[in-house]
C-alpha cells in the first residue's frame, strides 16, 4: 500500500497498531492525537521511521493536510474515559467526523469510519448482523459514545449520498491486546491488571452478560482488508471474533492463564451495560475473505505477557481512576 494515510486516534491502543502495519506495507503515515487516552510510548518506536510522522491535533478543529487514505479512529472507547467528559467524546465522534469528511472531500480522500458494536445497544437480535438497528438509549451514560458514534454513520452516509464520497464504515466489537491503556477499566485490562498484581477481580452483575473478544491483530488485518475492497462497498461491516464468553468465563481464564490466586468479587452492574454481545461475521467472511485466527487464550497470553512486562514502567499522564458508584452512574 502507497500513498499518504492519515490515522486519527494513532497513538492510542487499536491505532499504534494500524500504523505499525500500515508502515510495514510500504505507506507514508501521518498520526493524529491529541493524547486524551493514547501516549506518546505506543508510537515512540515509530519515530525513527521517515515515513512516519506525528501531529498533535484535536480533531474536533478543522486539519489542512494533503493524504490519500484517511482511518478516522479518534475517539476515547472504554466506557470510564468516554465518559469522563461526556460532551467532548459527542464532539469528538459528531465534529470529529465533519472535519474528516470534510478533508475527505476536499483532497478526494478514501475515508473509513471505526464504528462499533455499540451501534447495536443492548441487542434484542443476536448474534447482531448489520441489518439490525440496534437498541440504543439515548439519553442515557453510554449515549454520549453509542449515539456519537451513530451519527457519525450517519454522516458518513449523507457524505456518501450527496457528496460521492468513498467511504468505509466498519462495527468494531471489542477489541484486546498488548497497549490497552492499564487503568481504562475495560474488563480485559482490567481483569489481567487485577489478576497480576493479586487483587481481587471485579465482575460488575452476576458475570453472566457475555461479549466476543478480537485480538487487535485480526482487527487490523480486517480493517485493512476493508480499506481495499472496492468503491461501490461501504459496509457497514462488522469486524470482530463470533466467541461469545461470559464475563465469568473469561475471569477464570485469565486467573487461571496468570496463575493467580485473585478472588472474584461481584459489584453492581453499569446502567445499559448490554447483556450480552456477539457479531455475526459473515459479511466480512464473504466480502473481504476475512476471518479471525488466534483464539481467546493465545490473545490473552500475549496481553498478560505485555501487561507483565510494562506494569509499573508506563509513564501514562492521563491516567483517570474509575469513579467510585453515583459519578459513573452505577445502578444498585
Ligand atoms: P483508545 O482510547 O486507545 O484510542 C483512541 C485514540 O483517539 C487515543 O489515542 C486518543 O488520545 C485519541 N483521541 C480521542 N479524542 C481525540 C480527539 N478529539 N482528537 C484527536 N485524537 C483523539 O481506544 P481504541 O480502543 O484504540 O479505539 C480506537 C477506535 O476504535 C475508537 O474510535 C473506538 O471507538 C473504536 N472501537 C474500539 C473498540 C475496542 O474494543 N477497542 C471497539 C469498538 C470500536
Ligand atoms: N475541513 C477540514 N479540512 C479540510 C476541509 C474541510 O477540516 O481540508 C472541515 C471544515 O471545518 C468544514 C468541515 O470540514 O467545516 C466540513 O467541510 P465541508 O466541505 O463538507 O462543508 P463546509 O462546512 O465547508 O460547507
Ligand atoms: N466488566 C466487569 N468488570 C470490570 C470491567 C468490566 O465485569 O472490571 C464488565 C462490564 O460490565 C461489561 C463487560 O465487562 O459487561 C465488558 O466491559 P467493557 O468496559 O470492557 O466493554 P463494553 O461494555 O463497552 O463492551
Amino acid at each position: 500500500m502507497n500513498g499518504n494515510t492519515l490515522v486519527t486516534g494513532g497513538a492510542g491502543f487499536i491505532g499504534s497498531h494500524l500504523c505499525e502495519r500500515l508502515l510495514a506495507s510500504g505507506a507514508n503515515v501521518l498520526c493524529v492525537d491529541n493524547y486524551f487516552t493514547g501516549t506518546k510510548e505506543n508510537i515512540t518506536h515509530l519515530l525513527g521511521n521517515p515515513r512516519f510522522e506525528m501531529m498533535r491535533h484535536d480533531v474536533t478543529f478543522p486539519l489542512y493536510v494533503e493524504v490519500d487514505r484517511i482511518f478516522n479512529l479518534a475517539c476515547p472507547a472504554s466506557p470510564v474515559h468516554y465518559q469522563f467528559d461526556p460532551v467532548q467524546t459527542t464532539k469528538t465522534s459528531v465534529h470529529g467526523a465533519i472535519n474528516m469528511l470534510g478533508l475527505a472531500k476536499r483532497v478526494k480522500a478514501r475515508i473509513l469510519q471505526a464504528s462499533t458494536s455499540e451501534v447495536y445497544g443492548d441487542p434484542e437480535v443476536h448474534p447482531q448482523p448489520e441489518a439490525y438497528w440496534g437498541r440504543v438509549n439515548p439519553v442515557g451514560i453510554r449515549s454520549c459514545y453509542d449515539e456519537g458514534k451513530r451519527c457519525a454513520e450517519t454522516l458518513f452516509f449523507d457524505y456518501y449520498r450527496q457528496h460521492q464520497l468513498d467511504i468505509k464504515v466498519i462495527r468494531i466489537f471489542n477489541t484486546y491486546g498488548p497497549r490497552m491503556h492499564p487503568n481504562d477499566g475495560r474488563v480485559v485490562s482490567n481483569f489481567i491488571v487485577q489478576a497480576l498484581q493479586g487483587n481481587d477481580i471485579t465482575v460488575y452483575g452476576d458475570g453472566r452478560q457475555t461479549r466476543s473478544f478480537c485480538y487487535v491483530s485480526d482487527l487490523v488485518e480486517g480493517m485493512l482488508r476493508m480499506m481495499d475492497t472496492d468503491r461501490d462497498f461501504t459496509g457497514p461491516i462488522n469486524i470482530g471474533n463470533p466467541g461469545e464468553f461470559t464475563m465469568l468465563e473469561l475471569a477464570e481464564k485469565v486467573i487461571s492463564l496468570v496463575g493467580s490466586k485473585s478472588k472474584l468479587v461481584f459489584g453492581p452492574l453499569p446502567q445499559d451495560d448490554p447483556r450480552q454481545r456477539k457479531p455475526d461475521i459473515a459479511l466480512a467472511q464473504s466480502k473481504l475473505a476475512w476471518t479471525p485466527k488466534v483464539s481467546l487464550d493465545d490473545g490473552l497470553k500475549e496481553t498478560i505477557a505485555y501487561f507483565r512486562k510494562t506494569l509499573g514502567t508506563r509513564s501514562d499522564s492521563r491516567m483517570v481512576e474509575r469513579p467510585a458508584g453515583n459519578a459513573l452512574g452505577i445502578s444498585s
